[in-house]
């Protein structure tokens, strides 16, 4: 059960909750051909870091063909993934800035994704994908849904992944993507499910009444969790989810910017590939929250790939006016370069979002979110 979120204090009102995103993993089999969604993107080529933020969605995409990777930093990694994707390999792990190439049918497929931006980092050194296999930090699949109920056939291939806040699923042999998520820290040492590409981090843990960890316990705890991703072959770890909480007594900290700040302060070297947020608020401050503005710092001042893992209207909301907040947020989602992806928030308390009926077929609001239109080919 999802407790209800909560509130900035000030300016919105946010409930909260979360997922992870993420993205290219390691691909097997040798793709036969790529999706081609690599495109450009600058991805790994940055020499300073940050290599992936740039990179717009690719767009001649020959996957990755070529995108063998930096020299040398992570940011290979992202035209690498690409490339490796297309011809037979793995998405470079290591690499972040890149590439959205996503390998092809075959396993290829997985490399997929490159990983855009994280890069960033990494990015020194490597060229990434010099053919534009980058891609960057604008992969082209990005939706997904955060649901305790598996979204049926209908909702693929609109919907590329889902996660339920928990390690394992039942039902949803779809196609559709399920990512794992160590909801809180006794998680952490619980086996992974097998093929996982992403593992999504704590969730809220500045909220008592979710994970409930401080910044510096979510630190100690973490290098435990991505060892574990680690020996299971997942190559994306994605940090805790996180929103604004409120009032301060319920929380460990209401400014999730200041606890990632702290986080990361806490877990210097730790591996955090994406951050993680979630927001239930308008359009505008969406918006805000992700890039800035006057009250509000932005996530993208973090340099990684954001994954927003809960989004809708607030509780409050009708049916009609979730819709409308989605046929505005999606289209801004889907080419905002630095949102690597987003899972639209369908679970208690909010069953005016629902886009899942309980035989895992698509309400109305379902239909609406399958049928705009996405950058995955
Ligand atoms: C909670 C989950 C719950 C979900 C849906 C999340 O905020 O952490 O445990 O399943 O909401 O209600």
């Amino acid at each position: 059960m999802r407790p209800p979120r909560l509130v900035r204090p000030v300016l919105f009102v946010c409930l909260s909750a979360l997922v992870g995103c993420g993205d290219g993993g390691p691909g097997s089999s040798p793709g036969t051909g790529g999706e081609a969604a690599g495109g450009n993107g600058g991805a790994g080529s940055g020499s300073g870091g940050n290599a992936g933020a740039g990179g717009g969605a690719g767009t001649s995409g020959a996957a990755g063909s070529v995108g063998s990777a930096g020299t040398g930093g992570d940011a290979g990694a992202g035209g690498g993934t690409a490339g490796a994707a297309a011809t037979g390999g793995r998405g470079g792990a290591g690499g972040s800035a890149g590439g959205a190439g996503r390998g092809g049918t075959g396993g290829g497929a997985a490399g997929a994704a490159g990983r855009g931006g994280t890069g960033g980092a990494a990015g020194t050194g490597g060229t990434g994908g010099a053919t534009g296999a980058g891609g960057g930090a604008n992969p082209t699949c990005k939706r997904g849904i955060a649901a305790n109920t598996a979204p049926g056939a209908a909702f693929y291939p609109a919907v590329r992944w889902w996660y339920n806040w928990g390690l394992s699923r039942s039902g949803g042999n779809t196609g559709i993507e399920f990512v794992p998520m160590f909801w809180d820290e006794r998680d952490v040492t619980k086996s992974v499910v097998a093929g996982a590409r992403y593992l999504l981090g704590f969730n809220e843990p500045n909220f008592k009444a979710q994970s409930n960890l401080t910044a510096l316990a979510a630190a100690t705890a973490w290098p435990t969790l991505t060892a574990n991703a680690g020996r299971a072959g997942v190559p994306i770890v994605v940090g805790p989810g996180m929103n604004f909480c409120g009032p301060a007594a319920s929380c460990n900290g209401t400014d999730p910017y200041l606890y990632v700040k702290d986080f990361l302060a806490a877990c210097d070297g730790c591996q955090v590939d994406h951050i993680a947020v979630h927001w239930y608020d308008n359009f505008p401050s969406l918006r805000a929250y992700i890039e800035s503005n006057a009250s509000l710092e932005g996530w993208v001042q973090f340099g990684k790939p954001i994954c927003l893992t809960e989004f809708s209207l607030g509780g409050s909301a009708t049916v009609a006016q979730q819709e409308a907040f989605m046929r505005e947020a999606i289209p801004y989602l889907e080419s905002q370069p630095n949102v690597f992806r987003y899972s639209w928030f369908s679970a208690d308390p909010i069953p005016n979002a629902r886009l899942i009926n309980s035989d895992g077929t698509p309400t109305a609001l379902g239909q609406v979110y399958i049928s705009l239109t996405s950058n995955c080919p």
